[in-house]
C-alpha cells in the first residue's frame, strides 16, 4: 500500500495549495468545479480508508467554495477533523493564509 504519511503529507501540500490560488471570488462554475474536485479527490484517494472517512465528513460537512477564505478555512477544520482522528495537534485555522499562501516555513 500506498506510504500513508508521506501520501498525506503530500496531498496536504497539493490541497492547500489549491485553495490559496482558488479566486477570490469564483464564478458560479468554479465552485460548482471546486466541490467536485474535492469529492473526486476522495473517491480516488489511493489510501482507501482514509478517502472513504473524508468522503463521509464532505457529506456531513459541506464544501465551502463561496470565496478563496472559504475554501481555505473548510480545507483548514477538515485537516483538524483528521488530526484529531489520528491523535495530531490541531491547526489554528487563522493562520491557514500564512501557512499556504504568504508562507512562512518555505
Ligand atoms: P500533515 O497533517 O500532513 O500536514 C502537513 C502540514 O500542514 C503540517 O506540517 C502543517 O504545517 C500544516 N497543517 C497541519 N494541520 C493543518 C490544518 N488543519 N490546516 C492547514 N494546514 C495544516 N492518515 C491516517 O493515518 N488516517 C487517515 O484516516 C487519514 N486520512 C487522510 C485523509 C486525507 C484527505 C488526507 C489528505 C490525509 C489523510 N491522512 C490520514 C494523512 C494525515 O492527515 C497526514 O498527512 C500524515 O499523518 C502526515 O502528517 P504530517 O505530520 O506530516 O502533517
Amino acid at each position: 500500500p500506498p506510504d500513508v504519511e508521506q501520501l498525506g503529507k503530500s496531498s496536504w501540500t497539493l490541497l492547500h495549495s489549491v485553495a490559496a490560488t482558488y479566486p477570490e471570488t469564483p464564478t458560479s462554475k468554479q465552485q460548482a468545479d471546486m466541490k467536485q474536485f474535492i469529492l473526486l479527490f476522495g473517491n480516488f484517494y489511493p489510501c482507501w480508508f482514509c478517502g472513504k472517512d473524508f468522503q463521509e465528513y464532505i457529506e456531513a460537512n459541506e464544501v465551502q467554495t463561496a470565496t478563496q477564505d472559504d475554501l481555505g478555512k473548510w480545507l483548514c477544520i477538515a485537516h483538524n477533523a483528521v488530526n484529531k482522528k489520528i491523535g495530531k495537534a490541531e491547526f489554528d485555522c487563522n493562520l491557514w493564509k500564512q501557512r499556504w499562501k504568504d508562507g512562512w516555513e518555505k
